[in-house]
């Protein structure tokens, strides 16, 4: 039943004059016969098989399984077992639900462009500008499709036309998804000049490299590993201080230092965490803020929590020169994820708000006891037993951090832990889950309380389905 909600909504105009019962049974009277629906569906599920047969296709299909698949959205919500906060596939950080709200409001017309006081032409970004500049300090601030874009703004705004790019080598990454760094130097209209060595960049690097057209320092965070042992770079306050405008690309879109926020997190990895597990990999925007980096950049949908979107805060002028830069128009963001940015920073004005109330934020957080009461619900409820796990923040933030806590594992049962974790990730809704040693894991911190009896009813009709082999 639940598979055919997502269509069965239509628009829901209050009709004065007509009462709640009235309408329900009009509305149970317009329901369409099952003969003509169920005609209308076959003959479309048909028609497209009988094309693919003539078309030379030899595969064998399940027909009823592809007609309900008609009825389905492509895009679909699904239910996050993994343990990884950030997954990049199931869409990166799950959006508060102020930030959902705020989406559901600016989907129709909005005051997107419109200065609602004077009736003037706005600028989209001054929804969130005044956020940005009180969480991180910064003279101003925009908003762009994501931290990719923001990136190739700002070499093309402060190095582009052919100036000079310092960069040092051992900062030379790949983000993923063929984001390279030298390439989207490139891409900027910029002109790279490497310093330093893969493990060993100094001051002196930079300064020696300096030249009348140096448009700008470019540093950026090694979000997605480490570098350990025989290994030196340079502090942002150091960078700023040379003199020509720094360029920061901070990654993953920590506002104000987390470290002191998050004492809750035990027994982590090595180079992500201080001595008293406090996280410290990640750099903030407001320490580059303060060191004097011309334009900071970071996403929206990584440890900030909020959604697709990249921020780049900075120097009022390095700002202008962005915003008026022929590419920004190219990589303005839309009016949906503008509207959710808005909702997430105005989340994090209120540090205890925050963690309560953004997904990706509780679920770093979220403590050892809670998790510990939604394993116990799960294996109860499939009877796997309860083992030590590690959950993952994902995103290419904080890559050595492992977060201890329980999960539940399933045994494979005769047909296998991969085609359990497959039945379980094709069923309606889909649950995605992780396979370790011929056990499906079910990580109960990317779940929420009310997502723990769907995934149990999940276990139940995937393992029926694995009967059926
Ligand atoms: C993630 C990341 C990017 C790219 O940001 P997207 O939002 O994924 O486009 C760029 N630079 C660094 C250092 C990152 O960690």
């Amino acid at each position: 039943m639940g598979r055919f909600d997502s269509f069965a909504a239509p628009y829901r105009h209050g009709r004065s004059g007509v009462s709640a019962e009235e309408q329900r049974q009009s509305a149970l009277r317009a329901l369409p016969p099952v003969d003509r629906l169920a005609v209308e569906l076959a003959r479309a599920t048909l028609a497209e098989r009988r094309a693919e047969l003539l078309a030379g296709a030899a595969d064998e299909v399940d027909l009823v399984q592809r007609a309900l698949a008609r009825l389905r959205p492509s895009l679909r919500p699904v239910i996050n077992a993994t343990g990884v906060i950030i997954h990049t596939n199931l869409g990166r950080a799950p959006l508060a639900a102020a930030a959902r709200a705020a989406v559901a409001r600016a989907a129709g017309y909005c005051n997107l462009e419109l200065e609602l006081e004077r009736g003037e032409r706005g600028s989209r970004h001054a929804h969130v500008e005044r956020l940005l500049r009180e969480l991180t300090g910064a003279e101003a601030a925009i908003a762009v499709n994501n931290g990719a874009a923001a990136v190739l703004l700002a070499a093309a705004a402060l190095a582009g036309a052919g100036r000079e790019l310092i960069v040092s080598r051992g900062q030379l990454i790949e983000i993923g998804g063929g984001f390279r760094i030298p390439e989207v130097v490139a891409q900027a209209g910029a002109r790279l000049v490497e310093v330093g060595t893969t493990n060993r960049t100094r001051l002196d690097d930079y300064r020696r490299a300096m030249a009348p057209d140096t448009g700008a320092l470019l540093r950026v965070h090694p979000s997605n590993f480490r570098a350990l042992g025989f290994v030196q770079d340079v502090e942002i306050e150091a960078l700023c201080s040379l003199g020509p405008p720094v360029i920061d690309d901070i990654g993953s879109g920590v506002l104000d230092e987390i470290g002191a926020a998050t004492p809750a997190v035990d027994g982590v990895g090595p180079a992500d965490v201080d001595r008293d597990g406090h996280l410290t990999a990640e750099p903030s925007a407001r320490r580059s803020v303060a060191a004097g980096a011309a334009l900071v950049c970071f996403s929206g949908d990584k440890l900030l929590g909020g959604p697709q979107a990249g921020l780049l805060v900075g120097r009022a002028d390095a700002i202008a020169a962005a915003r008026s830069h022929p590419l920004a128009r190219a990589l303005r963001i839309d009016k949906l994820s503008l509207a959710a940015l808005e909702a997430t920073l105005a989340l994090h004005r209120d540090p205890e708000l925050a963690r309560r109330e953004i997904p990706t934020l509780a679920m770093l957080l979220v403590d050892g006891e809670r998790l510990r009461g939604r394993a116990e619900l799960l294996a109860s409820g499939t009877g796997g037993a309860i083992v030590e796990g590690e959950s993952r923040v994902g995103g290419g933030a904080l890559p050595l951090l492992e977060l201890p806590g329980p999960v539940v594992a399933l045994p494979g049962g005769e047909h296998g832990a991969a085609e359990l974790a497959r039945e379980l990730r094709v069923g309606d809704p889909p649950v995605l889950t992780r396979v370790h040693r011929d056990t499906v894991l079910l990580d109960p911190r990317t779940l929420s309380d009310d997502q723990l009896g769907e995934v149990v009813r999940a276990v139940a009709e995937a393992r029926r389905r694995c009967g059926r082999g």
